[in-house]
């Protein structure tokens, strides 16, 4: 067995985060010789839940739990944690301003930022799932001294997974024949899924659909694919969402497939045009533990104007927490 690796998740005893424990401890990150120390980061409220989660934990005598920290402290949550998953927030509630609810969340985001900064090991990667995603890393990260910008990331994951699904059903193929589908700019009905550069089998995608789906049904399905689970479901979607943060995490530490990329919001480095200031879903190949945005890709008009509309969406988003950015 090698050394086990921590893992802190926020938000632990909530939908996702409860999915998510269960799959980190099986092993179903890294595979069944790394063990794994679960660090579960919860607010005073839900300790009890949370100890509740950790019975279950030990109950399932997992071979690749190598120990359980439940705490309402994050700097405890976060010491000497090599990987992050962010994923409580704070739920819009009833007449809340979206502009109170990216507050309400950097005063969250902050100060873990700042305790992941202090406890957690200098190479430690940061997955924020908790929304406003992509805002809310922006702020992690600006609030985390000393961390380099690119440790922090938001999802975008399951938003590509859901757009490979569509695809592989329209198409009658297995999602494994879809490669480099792509999910540009905020985890957010702005978002923007894009089959421009998608293959089915080797053969791209768009001579397989019409147009007309592209923009009348994948795109919408995929933006608003949230909101059918929580109607069919009577919940918002937690085990996919627990699923995608694992493929994200798992490609950025050991690589992504040769001829393929993953949709990762990232920091904007004036890619496509968008520039610093942002955390940005862009195409990303990962090797040897890191990261590189995919450069160079042709956009039509169709797409740089989507492209633009989301980017419009978090400069407004950055605006209105400005003031919490370091
Ligand atoms: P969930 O576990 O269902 O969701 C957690 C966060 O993930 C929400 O912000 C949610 O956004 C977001 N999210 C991102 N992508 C998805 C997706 N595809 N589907 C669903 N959600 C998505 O929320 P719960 O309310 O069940 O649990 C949250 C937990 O976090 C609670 O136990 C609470 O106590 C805890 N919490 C912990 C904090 C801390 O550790 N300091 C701080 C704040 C809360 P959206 O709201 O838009 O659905």
């Amino acid at each position: 067995m090698e050394k086990p690796l921590r893992i802190a998740i926020t938000g632990a005893a909530g939908n996702i985060g409860y999915a998510l424990a269960f799959r980190l401890a099986a092993g179903n990150l890294l595979g069944p010789d790394r063990p794994v120390i679960l660090q579960m980061l919860e607010i005073a409220p839900a300790l009890g839940a949370l100890e509740g989660v950790c019975m279950e934990l030990r109950d399932c005598a997992f071979p690749t739990l190598d120990g359980l920290v439940a705490t309402a402290d994050a700097n405890e949550a976060f010491d000497q944690a090599d990987i992050c998953f962010l994923v409580g927030a704070r739920p819009r509630g009833p007449g809340m301003e979206r502009k109170d609810l990216l507050s309400a969340n950097g005063q969250i985001f902050g100060p873990q930022g700042q305790a992941i900064a202090a406890r957690a090991k200098k190479d430690v990667r940061v997955l924020v799932v908790g929304n406003p995603a992509n805002t809310n890393a922006l702020i992690a990260a600006s609030a985390a001294k000393g961390l380099d910008r690119r440790q922090f990331h938001a999802m975008t994951r399951l938003d590509h997974n859901r757009a490979i699904s569509q695809l592989a059903e329209k198409t009658g193929s297995h999602p494994r024949e879809i490669r480099k589908v792509t999910i540009w700019g905020n985890h957010s009905s702005t978002q923007v899924p894009d089959l421009s550069q998608a293959t089915v089998g080797g053969k791209p995608a768009m001579s397989l659909v019409d147009a007309e789906w592209y923009k009348g049904t994948f795109i919408p399905t995929v933006q608003q694919r949230g909101a059918a689970i929580i109607k069919a479901r009577g919940q918002s979607s937690a085990a996919s969402a627990a699923s995608s943060a694992m493929d994200h995490m798992r490609n950025w530490i050991q690589g992504t497939p040769e001829g393929d990329w993953v949709s990762m919001a990232v920091p904007a480095d004036g890619s496509y045009g968008v520039s610093e200031g942002v955390v940005f879903s862009y195409p990303c190949t990962c090797k040897g533990g890191d990261y590189q945005v995919v450069k160079d890709l042709p956009l039509d008009d169709f797409l740089k104007e989507k492209l633009a509309a989301t980017e419009k969406e978090l400069r407004e988003e950055r605006a209105a927490v400005e003031s919490l950015l370091g």
